[in-house]
């Protein structure tokens, strides 16, 4: 392990011998007693040595052995020190240029996850997930680029029809692609987002079902509506979904579904039941608005771009291991104040999602 000072981290002087490392004090590490022969060391952490070498050079610029270790110790527990090697496999990973765009992502990555070697970990194992889009309306084909941007090595966007002016966003899908279809124009905006060259396939396609899928209805109101068909299909395969919109003047992201574990969008049907026992008859005209009536679906631009990069990294922070709030909840923006709030979801006693199996009988 060839170990580096973490370049996200900023490095300032509190006082004249004591450094500090990062910006947000709440999450900055300090190192005291910062005099020249300690910056000399520091500035041999530039991921060319491993710890024995770092040792035997804290020696030669006159540190000492044992005080080289403590403090090699002591930037490892706050947070400050990464695996260079571990860098250079996890960005191998990508192909030029994503690469390159990758390094900031990484460099966030290393701030989160903080041992050295644990954020090129995450980022290694994101290039090979599969995520699945259903939905490539101003939402979903932002959020699949986002994804893809981010680092999920393939993500597909499932849809049908032809791109309309509403479907446009400038993190999705151009205005230029008004006409096209839907699924192609989406694929490409995954291609661009992740500088890969257009291939005709639509990318690697792996076995068995992806990791995550996003529902997220072109129109929004359908991702509010909860257990949809599709949805079951997913919580009996076992696989982790979330839903995303924008419903009118508010977006939603989540809940987050991890079956079995989580409330799932039946419990969500259910608790609004509880509240307003008109819902379920609310939700089934949802798809139909009667003859005669044309609608225009509400979604503000910038409203659909903040729910689709708060979506992309509520789904990042679960398939990278942490348990984003749209689990058991679910996130809401409103266009109308600016304010981003998080509500609760528990498991509702009716649905059954979260019934244990009966143990096997003997
Ligand atoms: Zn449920």
């Amino acid at each position: 392990m060839r170990l580096a000072l973490k370049p996200a981290l900023s490095r300032s002087w509190r006082d004249s011998d004591t450094l500090q490392f990062g910006t947000v004090q709440r999450y900055a590490g300090v190192v005291e007693r910062a005099d020249k022969t300690l910056c000399d060391f520091l500035g041999l952490l530039d991921g060319t040595r491993e710890r024995p070498e770092l040792l035997a050079a804290g020696e030669r610029v006159g540190l000492g052995r044992d005080p080289a270790d403590a403090l090699l110790d002591e930037l490892e527990q706050a947070g400050l020190l990464d695996d260079a090697d571990a860098v250079g496999a996890a960005l191998g990973r990508y192909p030029q240029p994503h690469r390159d765009l990758l390094g900031p992502d990484l460099a966030s990555l290393s701030l989160v996850h903080s041992s050295p070697g644990a954020a090129p970990a995450v980022l290694a194992r994101r290039a090979d997930l599969r995520v699945e889009v259903r939905g490539a309306g101003r939402v979903g084909a932002a959020l699949a680029a986002v994804l893809a941007a981010g680092g999920a090595g393939a993500v597909t966007v499932v849809d049908n029809g032809r791109v309309g002016p509403g479907d446009c966003s400038p993190a999705g899908l151009p205005p230029g692609d008004v006409g096209r279809l839907r699924a192609t124009a989406a694929r490409e905006a995954v291609q661009r987002a992740s500088a890969r060259r257009p291939a005709p396939s639509g990318g690697r396609v792996g076995k068995g079902p992806p990791d995550l899928v996003v529902l997220a209805p072109r129109d929004g109101s359908g991702a509010f509506a909860g257990g949809t068909y599709a949805a079951r299909e997913l919580l009996r395969a076992g696989v982790p979904h979330l839903y995303v919109g924008v419903v009118e003047e508010i977006g939603v992201v989540g809940p987050l579904v991890v079956p079995g574990v989580s409330a799932c969008g039946h419990c969500l049907v259910l608790t609004r039941e509880d509240e307003d026992a008109a819902w379920p008859r609310l939700l089934a005209q949802l798809a139909d608005d009667g003859p005669g009536r044309a609608r225009t679906p509400a979604c503000d631009t910038a409203l659909a771009t903040a729910v689709a990069g708060l979506a992309a990294l509520h789904v990042q922070l679960y398939l990278d291991g942490l348990r984003p709030p749209s689990v058991d909840g679910w996130s809401e923006i409103s266009a109308g104040d600016g304010m981003s709030r998080r509500l609760r979801l528990k498991g509702h006693p009716d649905c059954g999602c979260l019934w244990q199996p009966l143990p096997p009988p003997n």
